[in-house]
């Protein structure tokens, strides 16, 4: 007998009254009073149960089945129907349930069948999966990050594997965790870290970005991207900010700032057709459960119906309404949250893509504009989330790019790999950087990215 899934089931691949066995965990049970029991059973591979109907005549129906709770593990054997008061097409008519995993005291189980908020849930990191929200997100995610792969790969990129711990700071903002094998309780009494007697015989890192090493494969493969955890030690506590997350960064050789934009909308309008083709049932799970936006994030994003606007311009308008902000702007200013709101939900009401940000704002790495001020820079910002993209044109000319270094007081001998590139064969290139969490929360219209990571890190907050 082959072990099958719920989702296998409600694909239609099993044949009625064929004989199957499936597990998973108890959602609810209801008894009748003519001694049969109704199981609602989760297994998590889609957002849908099935009912299971024990009937007296097991053997231990009396024992173990009256006694079933929410989060109880079964394995049930059983004759598959077609169900005919159900709301759902099958049910199971169980012949054996073993009984896989009881739970003792049911008052306990933080997981009741009830409806819980999303706060609640974050105090049992381990155990809300098993929540129907969690479940969707989880699956969302999932295929998510698969449409992406998919997508680089029909572009014709090459995933690379760029290293987590890392020597220099891509972004030189120095919001980096130290890596490190001393014992640090010995180190700090000694006052200053000698980290020559580390591990790597250097201070190293959590990288914040796989850029500079995307670029090197980028400089070689033409395409390339990398998909993997960053880490930030920014102890901004907001509901947007994670100490560790997910980034998918593309990198491309003879690309324009305006090519590498063309990308990014591409990518977000093919990703966001494939969560409606094959995540349907779990946004649907979402959007009704929460009445929020959803259907309209996913239609943004599909259309592209993006707005195009230099950073210039922005100041203008927001300049021109400054007093509804809490924060003063001006040009040069980067913009705060309360901006990329005002812009994305009132003033545009739709996602819009800022250009050419002043230079003292930005990374070193970012390629010069002519007027000398400005950097071929681009920042992808969506109502609800703000920031889900950063990117640039890189700066391939090596005169510039030492300049950048100098302003930035960076060492040049730390960059070697980075100025070998522009020293032997440059050419333009750009890339950026993707939120992954950031478009989960936009897809979903979840509000707080700690619900769209499984174990999420945060300032002064870390579980397992
Ligand atoms: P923000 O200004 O929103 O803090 P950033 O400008 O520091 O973001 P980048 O360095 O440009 O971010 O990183 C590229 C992308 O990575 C961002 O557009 C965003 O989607 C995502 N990102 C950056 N920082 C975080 C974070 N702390 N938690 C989750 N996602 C992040
Ligand atoms: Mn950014």
């Amino acid at each position: 007998m082959n072990l099958i899934s719920i989702l296998d089931i409600l694909q239609g691949y099993i044949q009625i009254d064929s004989e199957v066995y499936i597990q998973g965990w108890v959602k609810t049970r209801r008894d009748s009073k003519l001694g049969i029991s109704f199981l609602i059973l989760y297994d998590g591979s889609c957002i849908d149960c099935l009912q299971i109907i024990a009937n007296k005549s097991l053997i231990n129906y009396k024992k173990d089945i009256l006694s079933l709770t929410t989060g109880c593990s079964i394995r049930v054997t059983g004759y598959l129907k077609k169900s005919l008061k159900n709301k759902q097409k099958y049910e199971i008519q169980a012949k054996k349930i073993e009984i896989l995993g009881k739970i003792k005291n049911p008052d306990t189980y933080p997981i009741s069948s009830k409806y819980h908020t999303t706060e609640y849930l974050r105090k049992f990191l381990h155990l809300r999966p098993r929540t129907y929200l969690i479940g969707a997100i989880t699956r969302i995610r999932h295929v998510l990050s698969k449409s992406i792969h998919q997508f680089m790969h029909e572009q014709g990129f090459f995933w690379i594997s760029t290293p987590l711990i890392t020597s220099i700071d891509t972004e030189g903002s120095g919001k980096m965790f130290n890596v490190s094998s001393l014992n640090l309780n010995n180190s700090i009494c000694s006052k200053k870290i000698k980290f020559n007697n580390d591990f790597f015989g250097k201070e190293v890192f959590l990288t914040v970005s796989g850029q500079l090493a995307g670029e090197s494969y980028a400089c070689a493969l033409s395409k390339i991207y990398t998909f993997g955890p960053t880490f930030r030690a920014e102890h901004s506590n907001t509901r947007r900010h994670l100490s560790e997350f997910w980034m998918i960064e593309p990198e491309m050789a003879f690309y324009t700032l305006e090519d590498a934009i063309n990308l990014a909308e591409e990518m977000l309008k093919y990703v966001s057709q494939e969560i409606l083709i094959h995540s349907y049932d779990d946004i649907n799970f979402i959007y009704k459960g929460t009445k929020n936006t959803v259907y309209k994030h996913l239609n943004q994003l599909i259309t592209k119906n993006f707005i195009h606007i230099d950073y210039t311009e922005v100041i203008n308008i927001l300049m021109y309404h400054e007093n509804i902000f809490k924060n003063k702007i001006s040009w040069g200013m980067d913009l705060s949250f309360e901006h990329e709101c005002y812009l994305t939900e009132k003033y545009f009401q739709k996602p819009i893509i800022i250009k050419n940000y002043p230079k003292n704002i930005k990374a070193f790495y970012m390629r010069i504009n002519d007027d000398l001020k400005t950097v071929s820079s681009m920042d992808i910002i969506l109502p609800g989330v703000g920031e889900i993209i950063g990117g640039s044109q890189r700066e391939e000319r090596i005169q510039e790019l030492d300049k950048r270094l100098e302003e930035f007081n960076l060492n040049k001998k730390e960059y070697k790999l980075y100025r070998d590139l522009r020293k032997y064969g440059t050419v333009p290139h750009s890339g950026f950087g993707l939120g992954l969490e950031r478009l989960i929360m936009y897809i979903t219209g979840i509000r707080n990215i700690r619900d769209v990571i499984p174990f999420p890190r945060t300032f002064n907050n870390i579980d397992f």
